[in-house]
Parts: C-alpha cells; structure tokens; sequence
C-alpha cells in the first residue's frame, strides 16, 4: 500500500504520539540514510539507525523500538529476511518497508510476514511522517487499552470477593483471591489441572448444583439472576466440613469483544449462614431438652404422612407423659423436675433410630414418630423405653415410670386422628394404673375414623 500524506511538513507535523515512539531505521544508502534521519530525529523520542538488516536486527533486540522503517535490498540481511525475525519476536511490531518501484518481486513474501505499510521511494517526508504518525497513534491506543486492562485486572485481584468470568461452559479468569483459595499460583495451572472448580464444591443436603455439572449449573445462575443461589467450596487448605458457604452474583459482562461472558462473584456468607443454621435449629428444637418442638414434630409428620400415601408404607407414633410429675416438682423441686426431663431424652435418644422423629409434645409428654414401622414395632420400641425408664436410676428422684400410648397410621385418615389415637392410647394406659402401654389396634382405628 502506498500512502499519500494529507500533511505538509510546513504545518511541522507535529505530533504527540509521535513525539514518545521509538524508531529503528534502517537503510544501506548513506545519503537516504541521513536525510531520512534529520527529518525523524526531531519529531520523534529517539532514533536508532542501521545501515543493514543484520545491524537492524541487533539494535532491535537490544532498544526494543515501537516501529521499524526498513529499506528492502540490503547486504548481509535484506530488509525482509529482518522484518520476518523481527516478527518472530514480537508479531505486534509495527514494521514499514520502503520500496523502490523495481521491488514487487518482495511484495508476495511482504505479505506473507505481515508488513503493516510500504512507502515508495524515494521517500517523501511528509508521507513517511503521516504513516508513522498513524502507527504511533494506534500504539499508544493499544497501551491505553492493555493500560486499562491491566487496571481492571489490578482491582479485580485483589477484591477478597471470589471473581469468575465464564461464558457458560469454561472458564475465562479466576481473580488471585479465588486462585489463592484453591490453592494455584495462576490461573493457567488451574486450567491446566481443572478446568472448572467443580471437584471444591461440597455437596449439601440440598445443594441446587447436585448432580449437575458445570455448565449446567452455572446456566442456571446465569438464566435466574432474581433467584439465589449458594454454593459450599473448601479451598486446598480446609476439610469438606469446614466447607464456606458462597452467595453467587451473575452479571453479563456490558460490551464485549467476545459474543457471551458473564461475571460470576461468590460472596463468603458463612457467618450469615451459620447464624441462620443456628436461628433455623433453635425454631424447631425445645430449649430444656434440646430434642424436636411439637412445631417440627407437625411438620415432619405431615411429610411422613404423604410418603406413606405414596409409598404405602408403614408408619406408627408413640406418645408418652411421664407418671405423677407433679408430685416430683412439688417434693424435689422444679430444677430437679426439668432435669428428670432432660435425663428421660437422654435414655430415648439412645434406643430410637436416627430416621425417628422424638419431640417433647408438651410439658412431659413427648411422641416419637416411628417411620418404616408397624404397630407391632412400634408397641415393641414402647415396651423397650417402658422398662429402661422404670429400671433407670434417675440422680434425684431415683425412681420413676411412664405411660405409653401407639398408634398406626390408617390410609385417608387426619394427622389430627391419627394422634388423637395415640393420645386415648394414653389415656387408657393411665387408667389401667401407668406405667404400661397401650395400642389403638386396627378395629379401634376404624372407630375414631368413623366418628369423624
Ligand atoms: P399423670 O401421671 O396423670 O401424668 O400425672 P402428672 O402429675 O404427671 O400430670 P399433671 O398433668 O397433673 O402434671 C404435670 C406436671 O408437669 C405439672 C407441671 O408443672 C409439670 N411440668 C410441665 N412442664 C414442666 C417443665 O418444663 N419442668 C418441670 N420441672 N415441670 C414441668
Ligand atoms: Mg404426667
Ligand atoms: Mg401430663
């Protein structure tokens, strides 16, 4: 391409991009030569000059200038055979070629290396100003960006919140906080031995991304940005359980050069998710016991009822009160009273199963909801507990016994019914004298369900 200035050198071409480039010349013709260099040196940084392209090539790898100028025939090494070693050392070298009109046999090759512009010889100043003036121009714009780029890059490092940038499938950039917490020193040794930070998540009872991989779970972040997502990750120094919980963030990256890529933060919300752990655990448990209120005791039971409805499997409840506890506060005292309490969940929590459900129902009368368990079970667990507790040598009060009432869950009937079974079960075993259990059977079933 040959470039016809718009500039005269009367208006002093003057330029400031110009004024900070560096410039390797390189020209065998000493009179070009000079010519050449009087007009540069005074609008330019500084001027480094060759008289071939082996002295050229030296000057560039010790300056390391921002354009090169270079004739083409020259001994020793030819401006092209130059210009492709220059390439090879940084392809983004903007490099010129100065060409006399019998050249074209080089323009072939030229483009091969990817000459960025040729100027006809002999060269007239105001043209070999105006291109370097161009080149310059979109050298400083480059630092401008890599300048910016490098900014952006600084204050997403060091943000302590975790930065993703993803375009719903790999991943483009981890921030040094990120990296840091996995355990790389960059993030081309994470490409290189993950890829995705799947295997740090922790699996949760509940967790969104379970099962899932990757993409297809980041899809969902990106596709949702009203919902919430948590995720669970231990870092290269923390065990599975000490597992940090994440709140994500994702936000389309505005005006990119690249068709889709998202912006995904992690925000540490482990302190706020442990305090909700806490405030979550406190509302279903009793605060003297410690074991399940009626309110999870309810809900749980609501859950079981429709497994079994779906299932059809069995499902039983024991409800028991503890024999004459009034006389315990009134002789020991009520201190000693809440410990007979807590010392009576104590023997339970050790006979039931961990699919059990043992709640405190009221002031000493608990239910345990017995899953996967018939009334025959349930009446066998029952009896257990009975003779435990009555053969349990309590710290204050020594002796005491309890009453038992089991009941069945019966298709179609209430969770009201089916503890209202339980509960006149109760009641019997007080009136045949306490200390005993006893069971609504089925036929006893189809009379409270009748009834109602
Ligand atoms: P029964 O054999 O018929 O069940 O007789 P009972 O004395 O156990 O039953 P009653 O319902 O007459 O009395 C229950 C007592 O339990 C009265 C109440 O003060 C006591 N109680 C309820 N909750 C607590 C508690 O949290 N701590 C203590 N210390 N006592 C409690
Ligand atoms: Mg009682
Ligand atoms: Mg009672």
């Amino acid at each position: 391409m040959v470039v016809t200035s718009k500039y005269h050198l009367n208006e002093s071409l003057k330029d400031y991009n110009l004024e900070r480039t560096k410039v390797l010349y390189v020209e065998d013709e000493q009179i070009i030569r000079e010519s050449i260099s009087r007009c540069l040196r005074r609008r330019i940084k500084e001027l480094f000059l060759a008289q071939n392209g082996r002295e050229g090539l030296v000057l560039f790898k010790e300056h390391t200038p921002d354009i090169v100028v270079t004739d083409i025939r020259m001994p020793l090494m030819n401006g092209l055979e130059m210009a492709m070693e220059i390439k090879n050392i940084n392809c983004d070298t903007p490099i010129i070629i100065t060409t006399a009109y019998n050249d074209e046999e080089y323009f072939l090759k030229a483009i091969d290396i990817g000459i960025d512009k040729y100027i006809k010889k002999p060269i007239n100043n105001a043209d070999l100003l105006s291109v370097l003036i161009k080149s310059a121009k979109s050298i400083s714009q480059q630092r401008e960006i890599d300048a910016k780029n490098e900014f952006i890059k600084t204050i997403l490092d060091n943000n302590p919140t975790f930065i993703m940038i993803t375009d719903g499938e790999g991943t483009f950039f981890l921030n040094k906080s990120f990296l840091n917490f996995l355990g790389f020193t960059g993030f081309d040794e994470f490409s290189l031995k993950c890829k995705t930070i799947n295997k740090f998540l922790v699996l949760k009872e509940e967790s969104f991304y379970k099962g899932k991989s990757f993409g297809e779970w980041i899809r969902e972040v990106i596709g949702n940005p009203e919902k919430e997502f948590i995720v669970y990750m231990s870092g290269k120094n923390e065990l599975k359980s000490e597992a940090k919980a994440y709140i994500l963030h994702a936000n389309k990256i505005p005006e990119s050069q690249y068709h889709e890529r998202y912006l995904i933060s992690f925000t540490d919300i482990s302190g706020l998710e442990w305090e909700r752990q806490k405030f979550q655990d406190m509302a279903c448990k009793d605060y003297l016991t410690n074991i399940y209120n009626r309110k999870k005791f309810e809900e749980e039971l609501n859950k079981e009822i429709d497994r079994v409805k779906r299932y059809d499997t069995s499902l039983s409840i024991i409800i028991f009160d503890i024999d004459h506890f009034k006389q315990v506060n009134d002789v020991y005292g009520h201190q000693a009273g809440d410990h007979v309490l807590q010392e009576v969940c104590m023997i339970v929590l050790q006979h039931v199963r961990k699919t059990d459900i043992f709640a405190r129902y009221g002031g000493e009368e608990f239910i345990i909801l017995t899953p996967e368990t018939t009334i025959e079970g349930a009446r066998e667990l029952a009896e257990k507990l009975r003779e435990i507790i009555q053969d349990y040598n309590f710290t204050t009060i020594k002796h005491m016994t309890c009453s038992f009432g089991v009941s069945q869950y019966v298709k179609e009937e209430t969770a009201g019914i089916f503890v209202k079974k339980a509960d006149y079960a109760l009641y019997i075993a007080k009136n045949k004298g306490r200390n005993k259990v006893k069971v609504v059977d089925k036929e006893h079933s189809t009379i409270f369900n009748s009834h109602t």
